[in-house]
C-alpha cells in the first residue's frame, strides 16, 4: 500500500519535481535519429529480423476509442497495457477499458497537455493503477493539466518526459518509438505532441497526437522512420496536419481520424479527405464508425468498427 505524506505538498512543489524528475529521465532518452546502436547488444535491425523470423501466434490489437472530439487509444500487447491520451474528462475510456477487462496500465502516454486528450485521463488515474507516463514535459497553466500532474505525483506513477529517439524493445516483439517532439514550447502545445511508431513484425501504426506541419516537417527532416501501414491523422484530420510530404514518407494503407460527430471545428477538413482519396488510402472515422479496432499477428491486420452513427 502506498505510503501516506505526512505533509500536503503544494502544487509547485510537484512541479519542481517533476523538473527534477524529467531532467534526469531525460539523460536517459538522448538518443536521437538514426538510432545509436549499444556495443555488445544486438542491433535493431537484427533484432527486428529475429522477431520476424520467430513470431510467435501472439495478437496486438489496437482501439481506437470513440470518445467524440478527442483521442484515446487502447493497445493491448501480448505483455503490456498501453493507452494513449484519454479523451475530455469522464469516464468513457474508464469504461471501455474495463469492457476489455483492463486492470491496470503499464504505460500511458498523455501526448500533450490539451484537454482533449488528457482530460479522461484523470478518471483513468483515479480509476486504474498506471505504472509509468510518458509525458511532452511541456507546461500548461489549465486545472486539467495541474489534477493530471497531481495524480502522477500522488499515485506514485513513473513521470518520463521523453523526446525523438526514445525507444522500447519488449519481449512479445512490440518496439515503440518516439518520434518527436525535439525540442518542444509552450507556445504551440499541439507541436508538442508526443509522435509515437509502434512496430509489431511488419505492421507500423504511427500515433501523432495533435502534431501539426512543422512538427510533421522536423520529423522529416530529422529522417524519422515515418513509414506506417496505419496512421492516425494528426490533430482530428485538420488541414494544419498530415502535409503532402508527411503524407507520402508515412506512405500508409489506413488512416484513422478521430474526431467527434459533426464537431464544432469542421474535422476532418474537406482537404485532407480528397488528399487521402487521391492517395488512394482507407479512411476509417470514430464519428461515423465509433470505436475502431485494428488487430494484427505481425503480418496482417483485420479492422472491426461499431458503426455506431448509422454508418457501416
Ligand atoms: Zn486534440
Amino acid at each position: 500500500m502506498a505510503r501516506r505524506r505526512q505533509n500536503r505538498i503544494t502544487f509547485t512543489t510537484v512541479i519542481i519535481a517533476l523538473i527534477i524528475l524529467a531532467l534526469y529521465n531525460l539523460i536517459e532518452s538522448r538518443d536521437l535519429f538514426p538510432a545509436r546502436e549499444t556495443p555488445g547488444m544486438q542491433s535493431q535491425d537484427e533484432l527486428q529480423d529475429d522477431l520476424r523470423n520467430d513470431l510467435r501466434d501472439d495478437l496486438v490489437e489496437v482501439h481506437f476509442i470513440d470518445v467524440g472530439q478527442g483521442d484515446s487509444i487502447y493497445i493491448k500487447t501480448p505483455s503490456q497495457d498501453i493507452l494513449i491520451d484519454g479523451g475530455e474528462r469522464g469516464d468513457t475510456v474508464v469504461d471501455y477499458l474495463r469492457s476489455q477487462d483492463v486492470d491496470d496500465l503499464e504505460l500511458v502516454i498523455g501526448t500533450h497537455p490539451h484537454s482533449d486528450h488528457i482530460g479522461g485521463l484523470i478518471n483513468v488515474f483515479e480509476e486504474i493503477p498506471v505504472k509509468e507516463v510518458m509525458d511532452p514535459g511541456v507546461v500548461h497553466t489549465s486545472k486539467t493539466f495541474e489534477d493530471y500532474l497531481t495524480l502522477i505525483d500522488e499515485k506514485n506513477m513513473i513521470f518520463t518526459v521523453v523526446r525523438a529517439g526514445t525507444k522500447r524493445v519488449y519481449d512479445d516483439g512490440v518496439v515503440i518509438e518516439i518520434l518527436s517532439p525535439v525540442n518542444p514550447g509552450s507556445d504551440n502545445l499541439n507541436d508538442a505532441s508526443i509522435v509515437a511508431r509502434l512496430t509489431f513484425g511488419d505492421i507500423a501504426f504511427l500515433f501523432t497526437g495533435d502534431a501539426e506541419t512543422p512538427s510533421e516537417n522536423e520529423m522529416l527532416i530529422a529522417g524519422a522512420p515515418l513509414k506506417s501501414t496505419i496512421l492516425k491523422a494528426g490533430h482530428h484530420g485538420s488541414s494544419t496536419s498530415t502535409g503532402d510530404d508527411f503524407l507520402e514518407a508515412v506512405s500508409p494503407e489506413a488512416v484513422v481520424i478521430m474526431c467527434g460527430y459533426d464537431n464544432s471545428y469542421g474535422h476532418p477538413h474537406r482537404e485532407i479527405l480528397e488528399k487521402l482519396d487521391v492517395a488512394d488510402v482507407e479512411v476509417y472515422r470514430t464519428d461515423l464508425q465509433g470505436s475502431i479496432v485494428f488487430v494484427t499477428n505481425g503480418r496482417d491486420y483485420e479492422v472491426y468498427h461499431e458503426g455506431s452513427n448509422g454508418e457501416d
